[in-house]
């Protein structure tokens, strides 16, 4: 005959780190039991905590890293960790796919002024879609693009294997958080991609893009033009405007190990 006890499992979970951002403060950096009575996989437990998959880099369930598919049992101790910049787990395999080479970005609506300080420093930044959540989801999973929102839940969709939550309500911050994440600095290319429709620019020729100049800054030498868009760029006050920007993110950076 079955026994009436013992009907709930119980399982412990520890977050690290800045995986904490996502708990109340009452519960960071505390191991924390959750009870229940059928099973689920452990992405559906870490979430359950508030804390999005693609936040979290590594899961070890019982000291062994496991994948987002594992079902957690009963009396499992579970840790979950965000994604690391400099601790070596190279020994262990993390849950998550190996990186992409080209980073590509897709941004919910809330965020496009870091949509457009990302194309600024030269990156591929899919903005200003009147998608809905589940639209955004699939370009994600179809395009391999990285999605960048301050909505977790959005994070929390299966569709979703890349994306990061950006803390910062400062557009500044953001786009230094960003960079910071996914070890941006070195692949900046600073004003060669439209800030209006994403495309790469081309270069062009002073005769070629007269008619559409303003008298005062006809005396410039370099003008890149947008293929799709036809707008015009030259190095103006805006332009040094960003490349402040630019340069305090850098400024702001951890310095790389020494060698
Ligand atoms: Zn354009």
């Amino acid at each position: 005959m079955r026994r009436l006890c013992n009907l709930m499992s119980g399982a412990r979970f520890r977050f690290y780190a800045e995986l904490n951002d996502f708990l109340p403060e009452e519960n960071r950096g505390k191991e924390l039991t959750r009870y229940f009575s059928v099973s689920g996989s452990v992405k559906d437990f870490v979430e359950s905590f508030g804390v999005p998959h693609t936040e979290v880099d590594l899961v070890l369930a019982n000291g062994h890293p496991v994948d987002f598919a594992y079902p957690v049992r009963d009396g499992d101790r579970v840790s979950v960790y965000p994604v690391f910049e400099s601790l070596d787990i190279s020994s262990v395999s993390r849950v998550r796919p190996t990186p992409l080479r080209t980073l590509r970005f897709v941004l919910d609506v809330h965020v496009g002024r870091l949509a457009a300080y990302l194309r600024m420093a030269g990156f591929d930044a899919l903005y200003g879609l009147q998608a809905s959540d589940a639209e955004l989801a699939s370009i994600v999973a179809r395009e391999g693009r990285v999605l960048l929102t301050r909505d977790r839940y959005l994070l929390m969709r299966t569709a979703v294997d890349r994306g990061y939550w950006v803390r910062s309500t400062e557009p500044k911050h953001q786009l230094l958080e960003v960079v910071k994440r996914f070890d941006l600095a070195g692949s900046m290319r600073p004003f060669t991609r439209c800030l209006n429709c994403n495309t790469l620019l081309e270069e062009a020729s002073r005769e070629s893009v007269f008619d559409r100049l303003p008298p005062k800054i006809m005396d410039k030498d370099v003008f890149r033009v947008c293929p799709s868009c036809q707008r015009v760029y030259w190095e103006g006050s805006h332009h040094e405007r960003m490349s402040k920007l630019l340069g305090w993110v850098k400024a702001n950076l951890p310095l790389p190990p020494m060698a």
